[in-house]
């Protein structure tokens, strides 16, 4: 079903793992598709095509999250490239885990501007440029509810400041038919974290269903959400169970 037909979807960290499965199924359901990368310019240049390959326009944004002017300006490029925004996944996110001792003020800062201040200004720069019953799709972490042993100090610090964020965009933008949800994924077989990397066994067993997801179990309940007029400031495991 084409239930997006004639939307333009945003995917930040589009070209691989949840954010290159998300693009694939907005644009199976009729989106059109801009996802921005950092460094995987052949990785995103191959989303485009698989997207197109849909019957779907699709462009690759080079746009650097952690940079302020990048993290905004990516709205308005996917304006000018595809017309307009109707939906924005800020998915774009890095994984830095770890000893608290071991982390430092580089890795703060950096953990911030991505998870956190990127996702700020997509937001604000998407609220905008939306027409009225626009969504924006942000993806936490199953972290913001449990988090299960040592090393999630700063990761878990920065995806929960997107609890809030979720709750008082609703608020401000409900009015405009504006939706704002958050996806909270468990153990997702990604380049973040391989199914078969040396912590895999640990996390699967957390789970109630005993296993990693997979990117694309994801992208249907983003998938669902950008289809949803009335499902605002919520927040929505894709977990497996891990928070039960
Ligand atoms: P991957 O590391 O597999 O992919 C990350 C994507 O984000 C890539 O497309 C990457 O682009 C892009 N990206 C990273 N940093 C930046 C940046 N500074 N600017 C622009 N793009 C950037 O991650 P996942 O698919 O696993 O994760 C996606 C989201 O899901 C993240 O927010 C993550 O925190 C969250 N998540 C993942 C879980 C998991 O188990 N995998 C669990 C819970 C949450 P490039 O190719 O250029 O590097």
């Amino acid at each position: 079903d084409e239930t997006l037909n004639g939307k333009v979807a945003l995917v930040t960290g589009g070209s691989r793992g949840i954010g290159a499965a998300t693009a694939l199924r907005l644009a199976r359901e009729g989106a059109d598709v801009a996802v921005t990368y950092e460094n995987g310019k052949e990785a995103a240049q191959d989303v485009v095509a698989a997207v197109e390959a849909l019957g779907r326009r699709a462009v690759a944004l080079r746009a650097d999250s952690a940079d302020p002017g990048e993290a905004a300006g990516a709205v308005d490029r996917t304006v000018r490239a595809l017309g307009g925004l109707d939906v924005l996944v800020n998915n774009a996110g890095v994984g830095v885990l770890g000893p608290l001792e071991g982390l430092g003020l580089s890795d703060v800062d950096r953990v911030l501007a991505v998870n956190v201040r990127g996702v700020f200004l997509a937001s604000q720069a998407a609220a905008g440029r939306m027409a009225d019953g626009g969504r924006i799709i942000t993806i936490g972490t199953c972290m913001t509810q449990r988090v299960p042993g040592p090393g999630g100090t700063l990761y878990a610090m920065s995806k929960s400041a997107l609890v809030g964020l979720t709750k008082a965009l609703a608020r401000e933008l409900g009015p405009r038919g504006i939706t704002a949800n958050l996806v909270h994924p468990g153990p997702i077989d990604t380049d973040m974290n391989p199914a078969d990397g040396p912590y895999a066994a640990g996390q699967a067993t957390m789970t109630a269903l005993g296993r990693f997801g997979t990117a694309q179990e994801v992208a249907a309940t983003v998938a669902h959400l950008a289809g949803a007029a009335y499902v605002t400031g919520a927040e929505f495991a894709v977990d497996g169970g891990h928070a039960a």
